[in-house]
């Protein structure tokens, strides 16, 4: 089977939009604020967004299973307080967990985080729990900046985050570092900001010693892993500057990176130097590059292609489709064998 580890619902019906727009609209007269419950979405307007965009795709390409989190790019986490961000969250998980149970052979969610800049991590947690318990969740996104491009919360080995940390734990399930939109115009969301976050959560794990305090936690870094792998070498000979341990040590047995790189030099590359252990497949389909390579003729984020023709064998194959996604989300392989599958 084939396990897409980082697909957002990306294709939500407009009624969401309009909510969203108008308790943004609200912040700063939150008597004007909408209620949760004018949000009105039917189980047909989920379906037709999915039969016609992921689900479609899905088939076409050959994925069978997509682990599916709220729109990164709309958490922006950067607006309004903690209240705006923990209604927003809860609206944005009820939806996925609503996907999954239309499509449960299709889609398994994982949550977003009521995160809100200079605000504690354990107020994350109700949330969390809630994803978790209730919806069935099998991961998390936590973004590394909640500032949407100003930086300035503490780097991920920061105590500040450890309320989270000790959750994910407690539940054995991973985070994806996934930054949200940017609002600082020096970068683009999704063409700087988010590879610039996977580049800087590489280098924050590797200055700090946060597998020593969590010898169980896991990372997944998308995109490829930002510019981490392409430059590899500087990264290693930086841990041993510092003195650190052999990444492999350091980082490997925690970190894992997704294969949402658009291009077949980029995938050869990954699949090169990343031990293929630590390589699990994604597309991200029908997200930031949308679209037709003229080089290739296919959608850039047709990203099974690539894994075909990489020069990996049938065994490593098998591992980036599904082998290590059921060791990195213990609570997907559970839900699978319990299908029997
Ligand atoms: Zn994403």
């Amino acid at each position: 089977m084939i396990i897409d580890c980082h697909g957002h619902y990306t294709t939500a019906p407009k009624a969401l939009d309009e909510w969203r727009a108008r308790q943004v609209a609200a912040i700063n007269n939150p008597s004007a604020a909408p209620k949760r419950s004018e949000l009105k979405i039917s189980d047909d307007e989920i379906r037709e967004t999915l039969e016609k965009n992921q689900l479609r795709l899905m088939r076409e390409r050959g994925s069978d299973l997509t682990i599916f989190s709220p729109r990164a790019s709309f958490m922006a986490h950067h607006i309004g307080d903690f209240q705006v961000s923990s209604t927003w969250a809860a609206i944005c998980n009820e939806l996925c967990y609503r996907v999954s149970q239309l499509y449960p052979d299709n889609f398994v969610p994982a949550a977003m985080l009521p995160q809100s800049t200079g605000v504690d991590t354990a107020s994350c947690i109700p949330e969390l729990e809630r994803c978790v318990n209730e919806y069935g969740n099998v991961a998390l996104n936590l973004n590394p900046d909640p500032s949407g491009g100003h930086w300035n919360s503490p780097p991920l080995t920061d105590r500040y985050w450890y309320p989270i940390y000790e959750k994910m734990v407690e539940y054995d399930i991973p985070a994806m570092i996934h930054v949200s939109t940017s609002c600082n115009a020096c970068f683009h969301t999704t063409g700087a900001h988010y590879i610039n976050a996977d580049t800087t959560a590489i280098m924050q794990l590797i200055e700090g010693d946060l597998f020593r305090d969590f010898p169980s936690l896991r990372f997944v870094i998308p995109h490829g892993g930002g510019a981490a792998p392409y430059h590899w070498g500087r990264y290693r000979g930086l841990a041993l500057g510092m003195k650190k341990p052999l990444l492999s040590e350091h980082l490997l047995k925690n970190v894992y990176f997704d294969t949402c790189v658009y291009h077949q030099a980029g995938i050869d590359l990954l699949t090169r130097v990343i031990p293929v252990d630590n390589i699990l497949f994604a597309s991200e389909m029908v997200g930031a590059v949308r679209g037709i390579d003229p080089e290739s003729g296919f959608e850039f984020d047709d990203t099974k292609r690539y894994i075909e023709t990489a020069a990996i064998n049938p065994e490593q194959r098998d591992k980036i489709y599904e082998g290590n996604a059921r060791r990195v989300y213990p609570r997907l392989d559970a839900l699978l064998k319990k299908k029997g599958k």
